[in-house]
């Protein structure tokens, strides 16, 4: 059994804990970080993260702010534009196609894709070679003493950890959060989305492609190329049944299924790898911070992977208690630094996991209605310029 004494202690280290921890220890705090699981570090791992993030500006603006960029970009696929593909029916019938450009809004683009096993295995390799961070994998949090002037906290191995603030990234199912009192509210909506790999016949042009259907989007995501042939990530939204089947399916129909689910729009795409399947709901922590523990990332919102908004929301969260502490570090933790965190970030959040419940509520219905409105918003949103900007702009993130 150890002590441990840091200025922040962190449950979790997953992408957003690792990112936490980063941050904070360039900042010039200690850190503790724990998770009762090693990261895995390679694609054919039954447990590895077959989801990609494609990592939008303001994320971009923290990494290159915490030194972190250099050691992501050589894995990085920018994506300049954003092609959304309403169709209906199946075989799916195109009924219209628009493209968003990043060069409408700056001369960057719209965001950045990587590969999460490759992040987590890239931000770790990091995070052992820096002096503030205490990186404890295969240890997890068991119980907190939730004081006043500090935190005191009890791993799964009896050691101990006593710190000025707490940082709960430790998913939906967040122990730290529970532990802490904090509840949640969640939608569920019966759907579920494959996340997998595959390479294809035609090159992507770095454009990221939403291809809108009955059951929710088909997303394709660029990523630098696998074994010098052309390759994306898929984001592949259904109702529940359809995707365990999909899941299941013999590769050869599944590939062919894709095909014709993507419109044939990068010719055949084979398959790379296993298949992921993830559960899809709204959830939303009912307050952000108690005591001396906040709330980030899944274990404050976990929301449907559209738009790009979920991981990007949870740096949001980073930046914003980063600015808090660099301001004022001697009030870490305090009364102060959590209601001006919970200020920051509640509506924001709020605001997201509204737009994208309602989105997804839209999009995936199979009511002809419902459809119409589809296709009606997508062109509204389009070709009104200053009604693309700012949901480009919305899309985007707080600067
Ligand atoms: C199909 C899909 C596609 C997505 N695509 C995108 C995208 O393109 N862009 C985007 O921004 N977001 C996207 N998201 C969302 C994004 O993937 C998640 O928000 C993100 O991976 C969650 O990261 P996290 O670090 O919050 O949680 P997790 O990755 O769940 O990490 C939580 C960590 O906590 C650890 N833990 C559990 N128990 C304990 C304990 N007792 N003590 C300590 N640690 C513990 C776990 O082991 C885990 O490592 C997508 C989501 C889905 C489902």
């Amino acid at each position: 059994m150890a002590d441990h004494h840091a200025d922040l202690f962190i449950s979790g280290g997953g992408i957003a804990g690792q990112v936490t921890a980063s941050a904070f220890a360039a900042a010039g705090f200690s850190v503790v970080l724990v998770d009762p699981f090693v990261p895995v570090t390679t694609a054919g791992d039954e447990k590895s993260d077959l989801r990609s993030t494609a990592f939008l500006q303001p994320a971009r603006g923290l990494f290159d702010r915490i030194g972190l960029w250099d050691v992501l970009a050589p894995h990085a696929k920018p994506l300049d534009q954003l092609a959304v593909i309403d169709t209906v029916g199946w075989p799916p019938e195109i009924r219209d196609r628009r493209v968003f450009q990043a060069s409408d809004m700056s001369n960057d683009p719209f965001g950045w894709n990587l590969m999460n096993w490759v992040v987590r295995r890239e931000i770790w390799a990091y995070l052992q070679d820096q002096p503030r961070i205490t990186a404890l994998y295969g240890v997890g949090f068991k119980s907190i003493v939730n004081r006043s002037e500090e935190i005191i906290v009890t791993l799964d191995n009896g050691d101990r950890v006593r710190a000025r603030m707490g940082i709960a990234a430790d998913g939906k199912f967040s122990p730290l959060r529970e532990a802490v009192g904090i509840t949640v509210s969640t939608t569920r909506y019966g759907q579920k989305s494959l996340a997998f790999t595959v390479t294809h016949d035609q090159p992507h042009d770095n454009i990221s492609t939403e291809v809108y259907n009955e059951g929710g989007p088909f997303t394709i995501v660029p990523l630098p190329d696998i074994n010098e042939r052309n390759a994306s990530a898929i984001v592949w939204m259904n109702q529940g049944p359809r995707a365990v089947e999909l899941m299941n399916m013999p590769v050869p129909d599944f590939e062919e299924v894709m095909y014709q689910r993507s419109t044939g729009l990068l010719g055949r795409m084979h398959l790379e790898g296993n298949r992921s399947l993830w559960p899809i709901i709204t959830q939303t922590a009912d307050q952000l911070a108690a005591g001396r523990v906040a709330v980030v990332a899944e274990a404050a919102h976990a929301l449907p992977p559209i738009g790009a908004q979920g991981l990007n929301t949870s740096l949001n969260d980073v930046i914003t208690l980063l600015d808090l502490a660099g301001a004022q570090p001697g009030n870490l933790g305090s009364p102060a630094m959590m209601r001006a965190y919970e200020k920051a970030r509640g509506t924001d959040i709020a605001r997201r996991a509204k737009v994208i419940d309602l989105f997804n509520r839209v999009t995936r219905s199979g009511d002809g209605v419902l459809q119409a409105v589809r296709l009606m918003g997508l062109k509204a949103v389009h070709d009104v310029a200053p009604m693309r900007k700012s949901v480009m702009r919305a899309g985007l993130g707080p600067r």
